[in-house]
C-alpha cells in the first residue's frame, strides 16, 4: 500500500495534486488481465488516461505487458503511438474527414461504426493501394456507436464491400453491464453472437471494465477496461480485483472562525448556526470539483468534513466544527486536505463525491482537470518525478 504524499510532497507552489501510483495501475492491469485469460486484456487509455496523463499511465501499462490500447481521437491514437510503438491502437471514434491517411501513418486501427465509414475507408485503400486492419463495431443494444443490424445484414449480403479491408476485431460495447441481473446483458450478448456470425471471422471484444465481471461468456478474444485499470469500481455489487490508484489533494488557503448566522460564500446558501471554525480549500470547480458537490467530503488531519456553502471557481470551504473542537495540530497554511483517495482509511472516495454531486465515479475522476498538476509515485522510470 502506498503512504499518501507528505505536505512536503505537494509540489511547490502548487495548490494541489493528483496523485497517480503508476505500480497500482500496473497491478491492476495484470489483475484485470488474469481475470480475463486465456482472453487478452487492452487498456483503454482516452481523455489522456481518464484524466491521469496518457503520457505516463501508456508506458507503465506497456511495460506491465499491455499490448492493445484503445482511444477516442486520431490525436490521442498520435499520441499513444509515440508511448507505445509496437502496440496495437484502436480509435473509437472511428474515421472522420482527412484521418485516415494520419491513421495509417502510425499504423493505428479506425473503429468503424457505420457503412458510410466502411466505404471511406475502403477508397482510401484503393488509392493507396494499402490493404489497412480495422475492427468493426457492431450495435447490440447500447444505440450510440455501432453497425445497425441491418447494417450488417447489408454487409453480409455484399461481403466485397470489406474486401479490401482487413477485419481484425469486431466489438461492441455494453449499456447496462454495471448491474449484474440487468436482462439487458445476456439480450446484448445474444444479439452480438448474431451480428458477429454474419461478419468475416476476427477477433471479439465486448466487455468494458463491468462486462469483465459477468464471466467469461463476456470476455471473448480481448477484455476493454478503462474504469477498473484506474482502480475504480465499474460494478454495483461485484467486486473488481483492483486497487485505487489516485488521491487528489488541495492545500487549506485559509482557517477562520465566524459567529452564529454568519454565512459563507456567494450567495450565502450556508450559515453558521453555531460559532464555527471554517477552512478555505484550494479546489474549486475549474479543478473539476462539480459546484453542485456542497456537501462532499474533504479530510483534514485524519477527519472528514463537508463543503458548506456554494463552491467558487477556485475554492471552496469546509466546516471544521464548533470552535471549541480542535482542527488538529497541523491544519495551518498551505497544509494538505484529502479531496479523495483510497478509501482505506475512512477518508473520502470519488463515490462519495459522487453521490454529493448526483453522477458517477467515472465523471468525478475524469474531469479533474489539467490545471491540477499530476504527480506520479512508484514508478519505475523515471522516478518520483512531477508534470507539469
Ligand atoms: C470508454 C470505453 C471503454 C472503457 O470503459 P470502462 O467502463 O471505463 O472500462 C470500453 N469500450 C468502449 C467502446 C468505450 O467507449
Amino acid at each position: 500500500m502506498s503512504a499518501p504524499p507528505e505536505d512536503n510532497a505537494l509540489p511547490p507552489g502548487t495548490t494541489g495534486v493528483v496523485a497517480v501510483d503508476l505500480d497500482r495501475l500496473a497491478a491492476n492491469w495484470r489483475a484485470l488481465s488474469n481475470l480475463v485469460g486465456p482472453a487478452d486484456c487492452a487498456a483503454v487509455v482516452k481523455a489522456d488516461a481518464y484524466g491521469l496523463g496518457a503520457d505516463r499511465c501508456i508506458p507503465a501499462l506497456a511495460r506491465a505487458g499491455c499490448r492493445s490500447f484503445f482511444v477516442a481521437t486520431t490525436a490521442e491514437a498520435m499520441e499513444a503511438r509515440r508511448l507505445a510503438p509496437d502496440a496495437a491502437i484502436y480509435v473509437l471514434d472511428g474515421l472522420l474527414p482527412g484521418s485516415a491517411p494520419a491513421l495509417a501513418a502510425i499504423g493505428a486501427v479506425p473503429v468503424l461504426s457505420s457503412l458510410l465509414e466502411i466505404r471511406a475507408c475502403a477508397e482510401f485503400a484503393r488509392t493507396t493501394k494499402a490493404k489497412p486492419a480495422v475492427a468493426l463495431h457492431v450495435c447490440s443494444g447500447l444505440n450510440r456507436l455501432g453497425l445497425s443490424a441491418g447494417d450488417v445484414e447489408v454487409l453480409s449480403l455484399a461481403p466485397e464491400q470489406l474486401s479490401g479491408l482487413d477485419v481484425s476485431l469486431v466489438m461492441s460495447h455494453l449499456a447496462s453491464a454495471d448491474a449484474v441481473d440487468d436482462p439487458m446483458n445476456a439480450a446484448q450478448l445474444k444479439a452480438f453472437e448474431r451480428l458477429r456470425s454474419l461478419l468475416p471471422a476476427a477477433r471479439a471484444s465486448l466487455a468494458a471494465s463491468d462486462g469483465m465481471m459477468l464471466g467469461p461468456a463476456y470476455h471473448y478474444d480481448l477484455a476493454r477496461p478503462g474504469y477498473a485499470l484506474y482502480g475504480g469500481q465499474p460494478s454495483r455489487t461485484l467486486r473488481a480485483p483492483v486497487e485505487p490508484v489516485v488521491s487528489v489533494y488541495a492545500r487549506i488557503l485559509q482557517i477562520r472562525d465566524v459567529p452564529t448566522g454568519a454565512s459563507v460564500g456567494y450567495s450565502g446558501i450556508w450559515r453558521a448556526e453555531r460559532p464555527s471554525r471554517i477552512a478555505t480549500i484550494a479546489a474549486g470547480y475549474a479543478d473539476g470539483v462539480p459546484r453542485i458537490a456542497t456537501g462532499g467530503p474533504v479530510r483534514v488531519d485524519g477527519v472528514n468534513y463537508p463543503v458548506v456553502g456554494r463552491i467558487a471557481m477556485d475554492q471552496m470551504v469546509i466546516d471544521l466544527g464548533p470552535l471549541n473542537v480542535s482542527a488538529g495540530g497541523r491544519s495551518v497554511l498551505g497544509a494538505e486536505a484529502v479531496l479523495f483517495g483510497n478509501g482505506d482509511d475512512g477518508g473520502p472516495t470519488a463515490e462519495d463525491w459522487a453521490r454529493a454531486a448526483g453522477t458517477n465515479n467515472y465523471e468525478i475522476v475524469a474531469r479533474i482537470s489539467p490545471r491540477v498538476p499530476r504527480r506520479y509515485i512508484n514508478e519505475e522510470l523515471p522516478r518520483d518525478e512531477s508534470r507539469p
